[in-house]
């Protein structure tokens, strides 16, 4: 058998792992933080009819730049955004690659505050962009001072800051992101996968967009609409920043096909956007549980809620899993990190923690 070991593949790339968060086959599955509602049966048909209508002319290349979807993104996220100033690729995952095509790669640097989304580092790994792992503090929060002597010690080429934050689930602290955007040389990029969880009052970066050229918000369909499957991610920024994009972006790398059911999912998102409050009742609903239970929770502004177990986590993610519910161990000691979903769902899991915690006493 031939092993990975065996082929010619690039020396940064040896012995490294992919990203893999397990996808098991389990009644309750909460570890990915997916949006736990099927798309309710209108917006099913829309799609379909939008997809429909493509079918004809697959034998065409679709739209190279993608006007017309990102024209109706721009109209979402408002704060006077148009065409121009919004990019959109296969998942937010590919706009960060994109961008760390662009202003990282190799003799290049990003940093990013761990723990934080794990596929930045992975991101720029694959794009020969050496990585710094920045710290946060002891309970996971991110003073400006911290931050800015952390960007003045690297001086990296990319930010990353991850508002609300991925796995912690707080929003980023604002006096850091004017900090941060301050005291950096190069490009900034706050991830804002989960904007659309965040309590009331919680600030975006869009609002900064102005004057602002260096930063990049990017954003995603995949958790508040529920579109995870559909793959659409996408970034506001400067038009320079959507210019510069072009030069790494493979030509016609966004499908008629993903083009028309995004379009189509978002000329729905009141329905969609309506189970945003559901979860947020859900996370609140879990962080209050888990506290109510002795546990230490970080505050959360996502459709998540990162716990302490006070205890291996491995075998506690395990002894959750055996009761049916499915949640992310995300290497963090002592800590895991659960979805919030359903109402039944959340009743699952406090379930399986009750039977964890019986079996312990
Ligand atoms: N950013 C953060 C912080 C995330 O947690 C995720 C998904 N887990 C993503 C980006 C990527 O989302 P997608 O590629 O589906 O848009």
């Amino acid at each position: 058998m031939t092993s990975l070991d065996d082929l010619p593949i690039r020396d940064d790339l040896r012995g490294r792992s992919p990203y893999g968060a397990p996808q098991l086959d389990v009644p309750v599955r909460l570890n990915t933080n997916e949006n736990s509602y099927p798309l309710p049966e209108p917006v099913v048909e829309a799609i379909s009819k939008a997809v429909a209508a493509e079918l004809r002319d697959l034998n065409r290349y679709p739209d190279r730049d993608a006007v017309a979807l990102r024209a109706d993104l721009a109209d979402y996220l408002g704060h006077g955004l148009g065409v121009g100033d919004v990019w959109a690729a296969n998942g937010s995952n590919e706009v960060q690659q994109q961008l760390l095509q662009v202003f990282g790669g190799p003799g290049r640097t990003a940093l990013g505050f761990t723990p934080a989304y794990s596929m930045h580092p992975l991101l720029a790994t694959a794009t020969g962009t050496a990585w710094r792992d920045g710290r946060r503090d002891a309970d996971f929060g991110l003073t400006v001072a911290h931050a800015v002597a952390q960007v003045r010690e690297h001086r990296p080429d990319v930010v990353f800051l991850c508002s609300p934050n991925n796995p912690t689930g707080t929003a980023l602290d604002p006096a850091v992101l004017d900090a941060v955007l301050a005291e950096a040389p190069g490009m900034v990029v706050v991830d804002e996968a989960y904007a659309e969880f965040a309590r009331p009052g919680t600030p975006t970066a869009l609002a900064l967009l102005p004057g602002h050229p260096r930063l990049v918000v990017t954003r995603t369909m995949s958790k508040a609409f529920g579109f995870a499957g559909g793959r659409l991610g996408y970034l506001a920024a400067d038009p320079a920043v959507v210019d510069a994009v072009q030069l790494v972006r493979l030509p016609y790398h966004l499908s008629a096909l993903t083009q028309a059911a995004a379009r189509a999912a978002l000329a729905h998102r009141e329905t969609l956007l309506g189970t945003v409050r559901a979860i947020k009742e859900q996370r609140d609903r879990i962080v209050s549980g888990l506290r109510a239970r002795g546990r230490t929770v970080a505050d959360s502004d996502a459709n998540f809620v990162l716990f302490e177990v006070g205890a291996d986590q491995r075998a506690v993610w395990r002894v959750l899993l055996d009761h049916g519910v499915l949640v992310r161990d995300v290497g963090l000691a002592g800590w895991l990190r659960v979805t919030a979903g359903t109402p039944e769902e959340t009743d699952a899991f406090f379930a399986a923690v009750d039977a964890w915690t019986a079996g312990v006493a």
